[in-house]
């Protein structure tokens, strides 16, 4: 949950750090970013801010802002009718990201959040820079964070269904519920 004031107060920033990173956006694409603290109340700590520059039923394209060592929460996504599931590119154009997603445990940089050790399973890290990207099968478990300064990274991908996708702590609500 957030409140009205804390959701602009985020949106605001994140907007602010992706024009700076040189993407242009407009007004209304602010006004309908996603601020996400996945239903865990400490927004700082794990979650995300995404822009949404279209999501047809074929193909998506965002820019993602995250706060200094903000974490998006580790999750995966899982085929949807004839879909086999979001196929994901993140381009890091800004700050440092450190991408864990399943494979072997090289997890140096990225912290994970206290006490979350559980939900944070896939620990093959990639240090991230300006310039550097990975592409992420459906089905493999993924998360990032933020190095010390923030990050500001392109999401491409297939059609994104966000909201269906699984993530491994099951505390974790997608749609942010924004109160006054
Ligand atoms: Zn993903």
């Amino acid at each position: 949950m957030l409140t009205k004031a804390e959701y602009i107060q985020a949106r605001d920033k994140a907007a602010q750090m992706m024009k700076d990173a040189g993407v242009v956006i407009n007004q209304k694409e602010i006004e309908e970013m996603d601020v996400a603290d996945f239903g865990l109340n400490d927004l700082m700590v794990e979650g995300g801010q995404m822009l949404t520059f279209f999501n047809t039923d074929r193909i998506s394209a965002k820019v993602i802002a995250l706060f200094p060592r903000q974490t998006l929460p580790e999750h995966w996504h899982t085929a949807y009718g004839q879909d086999p599931g979001k196929e994901e590119t993140i381009r890091v154009i800004w700050g440092t990201l450190y991408f864990c997603r399943e494979g072997e445990n090289t997890l140096k940089m990225a912290k994970i959040p206290k006490g979350k050790e559980e939900f944070y399973t896939a620990r093959e890290e990639t240090v991230m820079t300006p310039g550097s990207q990975i592409t992420v099968e459906p089905g493999v478990k993924h998360w990032f964070q933020a190095g010390d300064e923030g990050a500001v990274a392109f999401s491409f991908s297939s059609s994104a269904r966000d909201a269906l996708d699984p993530f491994t702590d099951k505390n974790i609500v997608r749609i942010t519920k924004i109160v006054d």
